[in-house]
């Protein structure tokens, strides 16, 4: 046995989901350290993993138990800021550590070792009449970025053949790589903005504070189109003088950067690395490989890339910090913003956190001085706030199955006649958002969740938000068998548009829902075409918030500026606020004066008063005193367990049997279990339970206590939610 004394033993994280490390022996001629990958045998296979403690003083399994480490990859050893942060996620969402690991390695082959390679490309003329398959290939392509054979297929959900296909029938063309092509380092000293006196001072501001190499949060809130861009480009250059340093952005959902990127070209004369879910593995692979090598000098991505291996962080930014698509809401539940924090103050950088409408959070932790507030008060140059008012729906009465009241059309009109653009803005998808018959009242609704179906035109469809199941609009109805007897109820946009077609025949629309942009493509198009004013009248969802800046658009009229006031959510009034705010925010961001017109049922509830009488303090004066009364965040602690399987009597018993044992002091309490507003989705039943706590309580050692109470139950999913932002 004397190999014994020439090995050693290590722990290994594997990327799967379990909650610790496993002990395996490595051979003393094969030294290892913190980060480094390797190759480990699990049951009858093999696994990568990474090594996360190479002298571990714990030692329960026997050494004769253990086996042997297969081989150490030639991979460079993962940062240990990125090896400290995932272990705090883990701990403070109470995910297994491996899941979080998971999300770090969570590149598909990404992080394979780039060889040779033959990529191929689209050839610049395609014949008019292609296949399907060959279609969809010609669709998917983004560019002329060249790809290999399986990526093709990947993207394009087509067959090897198809790809092979075209290759042979000279479709394609040959490209050959070696090793990956290199990102170009961006230019400091290009452009730079003459900023304003208050732009200036932020900016000096912000960069005295990176000089001292320590964890600061700035807030960085200005009103619409004051900016904020421009000022933390300032801190992006000041942060990379440092040759060595990485810059990572966070931008709420990939769709904003195509005008975003174009802005910071044009300062900094080339693109950074960007990040987001629907890279195909092949940019994927590039970025991370940048990334890890300190090529990469800034990253702007969606909140996944927090978890890339930078290797020398020095300013993290978060643009439009309050938006909600920072909170990952399916397995490991984070939310982005926070962890972001978190990564700068473990990477001991400076953030930024920006936003119009800054969450709740965010500005007590601001007037609590834990973060530096920067204000801009000012639009850049001749650009004015805009004027917002309200058409009460009481008095202008909509005709049945009409959405647009007459004094919003009266504006339409105007604005048409003066060459102007208008957007009317409705935060819903599809056509209709619920369908039903006419003689027997029997509503569409979908047969896995507990939900109704939205019809949407372009696709002839009803559809299921929550799952994605569809099926074409019945003859005639399922419940009495009338014939053509179903009617669509509500407006979606596509309704909207109907309507506007209808009163403006000769005016050019265009509808921006995540149903109209399937890929960054169609959205530049989009864009493009709005920005070159070829488009007189946008209906849009919320995807329109997103920071997009239009000369020309100078009229914003909002359907409902009731949607989303009420509801089980905590923060809905403050959403509301938020999600109105920087609609009225696309008006008049030029040399145009712009006007926002609210139709509600309600123009006195508190938050569209804030919105147009302009004051927002007192609306969020009122907002935290509520929170702070009913002790819910930023003030106390808030987390929610979901109990969800396909048997609803075993969730009810498991939840029972939860709830027998659950925590009860004075400083926490437990709402529940009761039917979670969505009570059947994809298929399974859903129970939550609400777990409220003073903000002194450990309350994530609280539920693990609580847990662990419980046997082990087949055929139940609890998922913890530590600061829930979705409460269906
Ligand atoms: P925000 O991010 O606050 O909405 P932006 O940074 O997008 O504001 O600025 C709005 C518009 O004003 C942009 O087109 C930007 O280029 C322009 N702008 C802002 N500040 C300056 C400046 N100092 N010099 C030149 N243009 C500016
Ligand atoms: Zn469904």
């Amino acid at each position: 046995m004397s190999e014994l004394f020439s090995s050693q033993r290590i722990q290994v994280l594997l990327p799967l989901p379990l909650s610790g490390v496993l002990d395996y022996l490595v051979m003393d001629d094969l030294p290892v350290c913190e980060g480094d990958f390797v190759t480990v045998p699990l049951s009858s296979r093999e696994v990568q993993g990474v090594v996360w403690d190479s002298d571990p003083k714990s030692n329960d399994v026997p050494r004769e138990k253990l086996k042997y480490v297969v081989r150490k990859s030639e991979l460079p050893s993962l940062p240990k800021s990125l090896l400290k942060f995932v272990e705090w996620v883990a701990q403070y969402t109470l995910s297994p550590l491996g899941s979080v690991l998971k999300m770090a390695l969570s590149v598909p082959r990404g992080s394979d070792k780039p060889k040779k390679k033959t990529l191929y490309k689209l050839s610049a003329s395609l014949p008019e009449k292609l296949t399907e398959g060959r279609r969809r290939v010609s669709d998917a392509a983004l560019s002329d970025m060249p790809l290999s054979v399986s990526d093709w297929c990947e993207i394009a959900a087509v067959s090897e053949g198809i790809v092979r296909g075209m290759i042979k029938a000279g479709m394609m063309t040959v490209v050959e790589v070696y090793g990956e092509e290199a990102f170009i380092s961006p230019d400091i000293d290009l452009q730079r903005a003459s900023l304003s006196k208050e732009q200036r001072d932020a900016a000096d501001h912000i960069n005295l504070q990176q000089k001292s190499d320590t964890y600061k949060c700035v807030l960085l809130e200005g009103v619409t189109g004051s900016g904020k861009t421009e000022v933390y480009f300032e801190a992006v250059a000041e942060a990379l003088k440092d040759k060595t340093a990485q810059v990572l952005v966070l931008v709420p959902e990939i769709a904003l950067t195509a005008q975003w990127l174009d802005r910071f070209e044009e300062r900094f004369g080339s693109v950074p690395v960007i990040w987001h879910s629907e890279m195909t593995p092949a940019q994927r692979r590039r970025a991370w490989w940048a990334t890890i090598r300190g090529e990469a000098r800034v990253i702007v991505g969606a909140r996944s890339a927090l978890f890339l291996p930078l290797v020398n962080l020095k300013l993290v930014i978060v643009d439009e910090e309050h938006s909600q698509t920072f909170k990952q809401d399916e397995g490991v539940m984070y939310n982005g913003r926070d962890m972001a924090v978190v990564r700068a103050m473990q990477s001991h950088c400076t953030i930024i956190l920006a936003s119009a409408t800054p969450s709740l959070e965010t500005m007590i932790n601001a007037e609590n001085e834990k973060y530096d507030w920067l204000y801009l008060g000012e639009r850049h140059g001749p650009a004015e706030l805009p004027d917002m008012s309200c058409v009460d729906l009481r008095q202008h009465k909509l005709k049945s199955g009409s959405w647009i009241s007459a004094p919003l059309k009266e504006e339409l009109k105007e604005n048409l006649a003066r060459g102007e653009q208008s957007l009317l803005y409705l935060n819903r998808r599809g056509y209709a958002p619920l369908t039903l018959c006419r003689s027997c009242g029997h509503r569409m609704e979908c047969p896995h969740c507990s939900a109704w179906l939205v019809e949407h035109h372009k696709f002839k469809k009803l559809e299921c938000h929550h799952c994605g199941f569809n099926r074409r609009l019945p003859e005639e109805c399922p419940g009495c068998a009338a014939k053509d007897s179903m009617v669509a109820v509500g407006p979606g946009v596509e309704r909207v548009a109907e309507e506007l077609q209808l009163l403006f025949p000769d005016a050019r629309l265009a509808v921006m829902s995540s149903d109209e942009i399937s890929s960054p493509k169609a959205l530049k198009a989009m864009v493009d075409d709005i920005e070159n004013h070829n488009v007189d009248f946008i209906v849009g969802t919320q995807i329109v918030t997103k920071g997009y800046h239009f000369p020309m658009l100078t009229l914003v009229g909002v359907i409902d500026a009731d949607l989303g006031m009420s509801g089980a959510d905590p923060r809905a009034a403050e959403r509301t606020w938020q999600q109105l705010e920087q609609v009225a925010g696309r008006a008049g961001r030029a040399e145009h004066a712009g006007r926002v017109i609210f139709q509600t049922y309600a123009p006195d509830h508190p938050v569209l008063k804030a919105i147009v009488s302009g004051d927002k303090d007192m609306f969020l004066e009122q907002e935290a005193a509520e929170r702070e009364a009913q002790n819910l965040p930023p003030y106390g602690k808030l987390a929610s367990l979901i109990l969800s399987g396909p048997d609803k009597n075993n969730i009810i018993t498991v939840s029972k049997q939860l709830a027998r044992v659950a925590p009860h002091h004075d400083n926490i309490t437990v709402l529940g279990p009761v039917a979670a507003p969505l009570s059947y989705l994809r298929g399974n039943h859903r129970y939550r339970f609400l777990i409220k706590a003073n903000a002194n309580v450990k309350l994530q050692l609280e539920i693990r206590n609580w847990l662990d109470k419980l046997p082990k139950s087949r055929g139940v999913k609890i998922q913890i939610d530590i600061d829930p932002y979705s409460f269906y």
